[in-house]
């Protein structure tokens, strides 16, 4: 059994609590304290003093299998590598599907998600595509959220975009029902992945849903909330009703030329509204594409999103906005881990799994990624590869 102790780390568990030493044994964090000055000869000691330690970063929202196609064939874009992580911090993905369900498929997901997770780190899915009906793995999305362990919610499903199925309400409200009993049935989140469009009918099936059903607007965490002006005020409204809200970190300049609200300027604003830190998560949105379409649906440009982007929004979140930290760190950690039930991540303490980050405490760059109790990455260089790197 591999032991390791942290010695000296300046902790953010999200929470700030200074310096101290973590015990990592089996793949778990078994201590977290500075009484472990003779931890005996099986185990590794490093002396970390001097980097900050968080929680592995969550990536709620990463087309693992590559996704896109918008462009034809050719823009199809390329499967996650495991570094790809390793280089973010990040030691959990959710794995989704997007546009593209016919060339891409539950079971490839399935199957690229066990990889991730055999090569190091943590993975799961979210079951189906932007269509509706949604394409599971068994036939039914409650039959994959209690057969299949990696299952734990549905997504993206997209609504309000050019490129969704247009689901009725009935149909809208019949998955997430079904989303919900089979979460119910599992022990999981079963939340619903929604994908939101640039429609000026933003959230209105969401909040349909929650006045005419007896579903709790928990049920769901929107997506790619901060994309445009319009969807991003009615996301501080649907927040502070108690709603989630999923910011996408993956950008380009042109994207914010147009009204895209930047990760780091929303962070800022939610909270300025008063909206519960909690309520608020990251994801990278990776190996997604970035496509831009003219006003008459026609593409015009095609960009692919990275993992890296999600500490990038946190840094920009604590340098430009002068937001505290760990409250920035939360939303790629305790939050995304508390909202799809993943009931051993995204907090550094006793019980919970080693899955570790160290940053440099200025530049805020990874420095170590520690996943399951075993090295990725030490001194800034990634110590493991995926299979094929
Ligand atoms: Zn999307």
């Amino acid at each position: 059994m591999h032991m390791l102790l942290l010695k000296n780390v300046d902790l953010y568990a999200p929470s700030h609590t200074g310096r101290t030493d973590i015990l990592v044994a089996g793949g778990r964090i078994v201590h977290v304290g500075d009484q472990l000055a003779r931890p005996g000869e099986y185990c590794e000691v490093v002396d970390a003093a001097g980097l900050i330690a968080t929680p592995g970063f969550i990536d709620g929202h990463v087309h693992i299998t590559g996704g896109g196609g918008e462009g034809g064939f050719a823009t199809r874009t390329p499967e996650l590598l495991l570094s790809d992580a390793i280089r973010g911090g990040v030691t959990t993905i959710v794995g989704c599907l997007g546009t593209d369900g016919i060339t891409r498929h539950p079971a490839g997901l399935l199957a690229k998600a066990r990889g991730l997770d055999e090569e190091g780190i943590t993975t799961y899915t979210w079951t189906g595509h932007y269509a509706v009906p949604v394409q599971t793995l068994t036939g039914s999305i409650e039959r994959d959220l209690i057969l299949i362990d990696k299952v734990i919610g549905v997504g993206e499903v997209a609504i309000s975009d050019h490129r969704s199925t247009q689901p009725t309400f009935e149909e809208f409200v019949r998955l997430v029902a079904e989303a919900r009993r089979g979460g119910i049935l599992s022990g999981k989140a079963g939340v619903v992945n929604m994908h939101l469009g640039d429609s000026k009918r933003g959230l209105d099936l969401l909040r349909r849903a929650v006045a005419e059903t007896e579903i709790p607007r928990t049920q769901f965490l929107p997506t790619h909330i901060n994309r445009n002006p319009w969807l991003f005020e009615e996301g501080i409204a649907w927040a502070k009703d108690g709603g989630y809200v999923d910011f996408t970190t993956s950008t380009v300049p042109a994207f914010i030329e147009e009204g895209e609200v930047p990760c780091h300027e929303a962070l800022r604003r939610m909270l300025d509204a008063g909206v519960a830190a909690t309520q608020i998560t990251f994801t990278s949105d990776a190996q997604g594409s970035l496509p831009a379409f003219d006003a008459d649906g026609v593409l015009v440009r095609l960009d692919i999103g990275r993992v890296t982007s999600l500490l990038g929004a946190v840094r920009e979140s604590v340098v430009r906005e002068k937001v505290d930290l760990s409250v920035a760190l939360q939303t790629i950690t305790s939050n995304p881990a508390r909202i799809l039930k993943l009931r051993t991540k995204g907090q550094v303490a006793p019980g919970f799994d080693a899955d570790i980050t160290l940053l440099d405490p200025a530049s805020l760059e990874v420095r170590g990624v520690v996943a399951k109790g075993r090295w990725l990455m030490r001194d800034g260089e990634a110590v493991v590869k995926g299979t094929f790197e």
